[in-house]
């Protein structure tokens, strides 16, 4: 089991800064198995013994796991000089164990992202050997149709030249022109939808990637939204800019 010093671990959980654990030490306010620590310094390990302060429990946890509905706007990076990071979003007891995204999304994409600190498990997700499924929705410029699917199931060329593995499309909608009172204009002249929301699934992640296979088959992507990675499926009920804990049961199907 880990073992580490008391002020690393209250600082770690939130407790304050490594002074301001000295300063809570000599207050006789942090306790090990309901002893008085004297020593700030004092060697523990958290997963045998029960450490409090002010008579709370420290719970000890050293991976932390954070689903976002990232806003657009922001970047997917850990820290950036000039740009605003998805980490900036995150209040500063969840910054104290370092999450960092998992993959990336473009600065207007918004949808699930996957923060954690366990290096092992974001290897799993990006690498490009397991192929997991990433599902998007998005609205397109123009009537996606039959065509747009069979050449996405069949492999698209993008514009470096990479073709792309098979990737499932379907169109959940498509809106119709209107005039300037919102009533459709199908009278003939302008019949040809002008968005589709669509829904498609890629195992891989090649940067811009959604985007560009549009663009090869002659199409604009005009907003984009990440519903799922793997088996990890976006909170409907969190909105865009915030984020929570994964479950349990999140944690469990993502290993
Ligand atoms: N594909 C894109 O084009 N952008 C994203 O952010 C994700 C996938």
């Amino acid at each position: 089991a880990e073992k580490l010093r008391i002020d690393k671990l209250l600082a770690h959980m939130g407790f304050g800064t490594r002074s301001e654990i000295k300063r809570a030490v000599k207050l006789g306010k942090v306790a090990v198995d309901g002893k008085v620590v004297k020593d700030s310094g004092l060697i523990v390990t958290p997963a045998q013994h029960k450490v409090t302060f002010d008579g709370e429990t420290v719970v000890y946890r050293d991976v932390i796991y954070l689903m976002m509905n990232k806003p657009q706007g922001v970047i997917s990076a850990t820290e950036d000089g000039r740009e605003r990071t998805v980490v900036d979003l995150l209040a500063p007891e969840d910054r104290l164990l370092n999450p960092f995204p998992v993959g990336r999304l473009d600065k207007d994409t918004v949808g699930l992202l996957l923060l954690t600190n366990d290096g092992g498990l974001a290897h799993e997700l990006l690498s490009p050997r397991k192929h997991v499924d990433k599902m998007y929705e998005a609205l397109v410029q123009g009537n996606v149709n039959e065509d747009d699917a069979s050449a996405f199931q069949a492999g698209v060329t993008l514009d470096d030249g990479y073709v792309t593995l098979p990737a499932e499309l379907q169109v959940l909608s498509r809106s119709l022109p209107r005039d300037s009172n919102g009533v459709i204009d199908d009278d003939g002249d302008q019949a040809a939808p002008v968005h589709s929301l669509i829904r498609l699934t890629i195992r891989e992640g090649k940067f811009h990637q959604v985007k560009r296979m549009f663009q090869a088959v002659g199409k604009k992507v005009l907003t984009l939204k990440r519903v799922s990675m793997g088996p990890l499926k976006l909170d409907e009920y969190l909105p865009e800019g915030h984020y929570r804990e994964l479950t349990e049961e999140e944690v469990e199907l993502l290993k």
